[in-house]
C-alpha cells in the first residue's frame, strides 16, 4: 500500500531552529509565567494581527472561556452561537454559566447565518459567538450591524482563521474580541496554545488576571481565576513557526488549488465558493457529497481502505449532544442547514507538506 496520509500534519520548524530558540531558557531558567519568549510572541502577534492587545493562553479553549468570563455577563444570560463547530465553542459559553442558543449556518460558507440571528434574540441575550468555520470568514458587517442594534457583544471563535482576513482586516481585528487556537493541528501552532485579540484594555487586564489565578498583584487576588498561562517552550515554538507562516499558507494554497482543479464541477460534489473580500488561510478543505455516486460515509471508507484519513468534521452537531439536550434550542432538526452539512461533509487531508501527487491520489480514489 502507498504511504498513509493523515487528515493533518503539524507544521514544525527545523529541529536545529527550535533548539536555537530555546537555548536561552537554559541560562535564564525562566520557563513560564510571561517570560521573554511569551512577551516577544505577544508583540509579534499584535503587529501581525494589527490589534492593540493580544493575550496568550495555554490553549484556545481556555482563551475563549476566559474571554467570555472577562465580559462579566449576568448568569443565565443567553449567547447566540452555532451548532456547526467544535464542542469547545459551546462548552466555553456553558461553563461560564451562560445559555447557548443555536443559530443555523448559511449554505455556502457554513458560518452563522446573519439572517437567522434576530429571531433568536430575547431580553436575556448578551452576546453572539460566531465561528469562522474552516477559515471561511463570517459576514462581519451583517453581524456587527445586528450586535450594534441590539447592544450585544461579538466574540469570534477564530480558531480556524489565523492568517485569514476580511475586507483587509485580520481575523483578530473583528468583533469585540477574537479567539485563536494554536493547537498542533491548526494553521499556526505553539504545540498547544491560544490567544484573545481585542482593542479593549480593561478586558485585557481582567483576562491577564484570570489566567493567573486571579492575582492582580502578587499579594492581591481580585478574582477566582484559573491557570491559563502560555509557557516559554510553547512561545518559542510560536516564534519559530511565525518565521515560516507565509510559506506554509502558500503551500496549503497550492494543495487547495489542485483539489479545486480536480473536484470543482463534478456532479454531486459541492465545494465552498471562493469568498469575495477575503484573504484565505486554507485551513481546511471541506467537501459536501450530496447526490454523488458514493455518500459521505462511503468516501470516508474508500479513503480509509487506502490509508488516507479524512474527517467527518463537524459531525455530530453540538445541538444534538447529550449535555445540551435540555436547552430550549437543542435539537438538530432546528438547524436544518447545519444538520444536512453534518451528514454530508468530509474534510479532506490538508497540510503544508501535502503534495500535488498526494492530492491527485486522494482525488483518484474519490473519482474512480
Ligand atoms: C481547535 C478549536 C478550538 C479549541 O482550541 P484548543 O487550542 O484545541 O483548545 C475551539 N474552537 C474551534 C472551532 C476549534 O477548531
Amino acid at each position: 500500500m502507498s504511504k498513509p496520509i493523515n487528515v493533518t500534519r503539524s507544521s514544525m520548524p527545523g529541529f536545529e531552529e527550535y533548539c536555537e530558540e530555546i537555548r536561552d531558557l537554559w541560562e535564564s531558567r525562566w520557563l513560564t509565567n510571561m517570560g521573554a519568549k511569551h512577551q516577544e510572541l505577544k508583540k509579534q502577534l499584535e503587529e501581525y494581527q494589527q490589534v492593540e492587545h493580544v493575550t496568550l493562553f495555554t490553549n484556545g479553549h481556555i482563551a475563549l472561556e476566559t474571554a467570555i468570563e472577562a465580559m462579566d455577563f449576568p448568569e443565565v444570560s443567553e449567547v447566540i452561537t452555532t451548532p456547526f463547530t467544535f464542542a469547545s465553542t459551546t462548552h466555553a459559553i456553558s461553563r461560564n454559566g451562560l445559555v447557548p442558543v443555536f443559530c443555523d449556518v448559511d449554505e455556502d460558507f457554513y458560518c452563522m447565518d446573519p439572517q437567522k440571528i434576530e429571531a433568536l434574540i430575547t431580553e436575556k441575550t448578551v452576546a453572539i459567538v460566531p465561528v469562522h468555520v474552516y477559515g471561511n470568514m463570517c459576514d462581519d458587517d451583517a453581524i456587527e450591524a445586528i450586535a450594534k442594534k441590539h447592544h450585544l457583544k461579538v466574540i469570534y471563535d477564530a480558531a480556524h482563521a489565523f492568517g485569514a482576513a476580511y475586507k483587509g482586516r485580520s481575523a483578530g481585528a473583528l468583533g469585540d474580541a477574537s479567539m485563536f487556537s494554536f493547537h498542533a493541528t491548526k494553521v499556526f501552532n505553539t504545540i498547544e496554545g491560544g490567544a484573545v485579540c481585542t482593542g479593549d484594555g480593561e478586558m485585557t487586564r481582567r483576562m491577564e488576571d484570570l489566567r493567573n489565578f486571579g492575582f492582580h498583584t502578587p499579594e492581591d487576588g481580585w478574582y477566582a481565576g484559573g491557570n491559563g498561562k502560555m509557557s516559554e517552550f510553547q512561545a518559542a515554538m510560536g516564534l519559530c513557526n511565525m518565521r515560516h507562516l507565509k510559506g506554509e499558507i502558500a503551500r496549503r494554497g497550492a494543495a487547495v488549488k489542485r483539489y479545486r482543479e480536480r473536484l470543482l464541477g463534478v456532479p454531486g460534489i459541492k465545494l465552498c465558493p471562493e469568498q469575495k473580500d477575503v484573504t484565505p488561510n486554507y485551513a481546511y478543505f471541506p467537501v459536501v457529497f450530496d447526490g454523488y455516486k458514493y455518500d459521505r460515509n462511503q468516501v470516508f471508507e474508500l479513503l480509509k481502505a487506502e490509508g488516507i484519513v479524512a474527517r467527518k468534521y463537524f459531525y455530530p452537531l453540538i445541538n444534538g449532544f447529550a449535555c445540551y439536550k435540555d436547552l430550549p434550542t437543542a435539537g438538530e432538526e432546528k438547524t436544518p442547514v447545519a444538520r444536512h452539512l453534518a451528514e454530508h461533509v468530509l474534510t479532506l487531508p490538508l497540510f503544508a507538506d501535502l503534495t500535488v501527487e498526494d492530492v491527485d491520489r486522494i482525488c483518484d480514489i474519490i473519482l474512480k
